[in-house]
């Protein structure tokens, strides 16, 4: 039978990283790297005693490089790389008329369950690599590592590379088969905060004026919104408008594709079809009761956390009940003022595909931004069908 995860991956212990990265930073032997999560900048506000929803990005960047990195890439200059390749992907599919409707696969833990729970969907989940490993793989083996000498450029050195994320299950993603070694440790935002702590950084009284590095490090409206439920679908939805020439149709901010609350949101979007948006594993599981959503969606978006990464298991806790509200309303006012909200306007991006990749979904994107996903059995479904053959031999 199919199991309700809580805890999105069932991961029960989130096993702490950050002694071992303030060692490695410590010892000052290799080149560092870190990425930084979108829901991440927003809620170490929390950990600090700034107002919820203060956006801190500059002040992480800063505390960033006083625990130790060389370099601070931004998680959303990947998020950006991720629409390019999911939103080509899915208008060959829609194209193709294949394997629709398409659902997202950048949330660790809605993979895992669906590895899980129901092999079946393998085929309709994207390829792409989610945009912390995506991050990883751009800065072990891109052309930002070559350009860091000559032994980075034979591959007998790599960066070290380390992620913030809001979330546990990012631990474990990391480590899945085919994508294993690109990030070397992950950290959650409460242990980065643990982490700032420790070395007495006053991150209340830093400046705001952290820049990120180049060339992995810029990103648009689109790939900020990415920490909320529907960030995803929305961003998609704005890169796959300009490639089916019906952007200036369209609006750019998808209300009904917004909000943090568990259930099923949807829009539908001319020229491209109807989207669906799951807040929360349970209300994924419900929408798969029936098979409806076959013919009635052409992408979904699931978010195993209740309203997205904002939510995520790694992130402070909070007493007040309208934290998602508050932590989404920060990420959207980012968007909101953003020079550049869709993804393709990315210029790191462009510049990435025209000196490395060609093209979305080109051979050399496919090898480095794509992935492959397998049936697996949970030890419960192990133990079920062990128990079931007991019962039988009694029986
Ligand atoms: Fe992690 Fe975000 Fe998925 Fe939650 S919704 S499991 S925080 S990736």
């Amino acid at each position: 039978g199919q199991c309700t995860l809580v805890c999105p991956v069932g991961a029960l212990i989130e096993a702490p990283h950050w002694h071992e990265v303030l060692h490695t930073l410590d010892a000052r032997r290799r080149v560092s790297v870190v990425q930084v999560a979108p829901a991440t900048r927003v809620a170490i506000s929390e950990e600090f005693g700034l107002k919820p929803g203060t956006v801190s990005t500059g002040r992480l960047i800063n505390a960033l490089r006083m625990l130790g990195f060389d370099y601070v890439f931004d998680t959303n200059f990947a998020a950006d790389l991720t629409i390019m390749e999911e939103g080509t992907e899915l208008l060959s599919r829609l194209e193709a008329g294949t394997e629709l409707p398409l659902f997202t696969s950048c949330c660790p833990g809605w993979v895992n369950w669906v590895e899980l729970n129901r092999p079946d969907l393998l085929p309709h989940l994207s390829t792409t690599k989610s945009p912390q490993q995506m991050h990883g793989a751009i800065a072990k083996r891109g052309r930002f590592a070559r350009s860091l000498g000559p032994d980075f450029a034979d591959g007998t050195v790599e960066p070290y590379v380390v992620s913030v994320m809001p979330c546990t299950a990012k631990k474990d993603e990391a480590k899945r088969p085919g994508v294993s070694g690109d990030v070397d440790h992950v950290l959650t935002t409460r242990e980065l905060a643990r982490m700032i702590r420790s070395r007495g950084i006053p991150f209340g009284a830093l400046a705001e004026d952290g820049q990120f590095d180049s060339p992995l490090g810029e990103s648009t409206g689109a790939a900020q919104i990415f920490g909320a439920s529907g960030g995803v679908m929305e961003a998609m939805v704005r890169t796959a408008a300009h490639f089916k020439g019906v952007e200036d149709d369209l609006p750019l901010e998808w209300e009904a594709l917004r909000g943090v609350r568990e259930g099923v949101k949807t829009a539908t979007i001319p020229g491209v079809g109807t989207v669906a948006v799951c807040s929360g594993i349970a209300a994924a599981q419900r929408m798969l009761e029936d098979e409806d959503w076959r013919e009635d969606y052409v992408a979904i978006e699931v978010m195993a956390c209740v309203g997205g990464c904002l939510g995520g298991g790694g992130e402070p806790k909070s007493m007040d009940p309208l934290i998602l509200q508050k932590r989404a309303k920060a990420i959207y006012g980012v968007d909101a003022t953003a020079p550049r909200r869709r993804s393709y306007e990315n210029t790191d991006v462009q510049a990435l595909y025209a000196s490395e990749l060609g093209a979305p979904n080109s051979r050399a994107a496919h090898q480095l931004l794509h992935t492959h996903y397998a049936a697996r059995h949970s030890q419960r479904s192990l133990l079920m069908r062990f128990l079931d053959c007991v019962d039988r031999r009694d029986g």
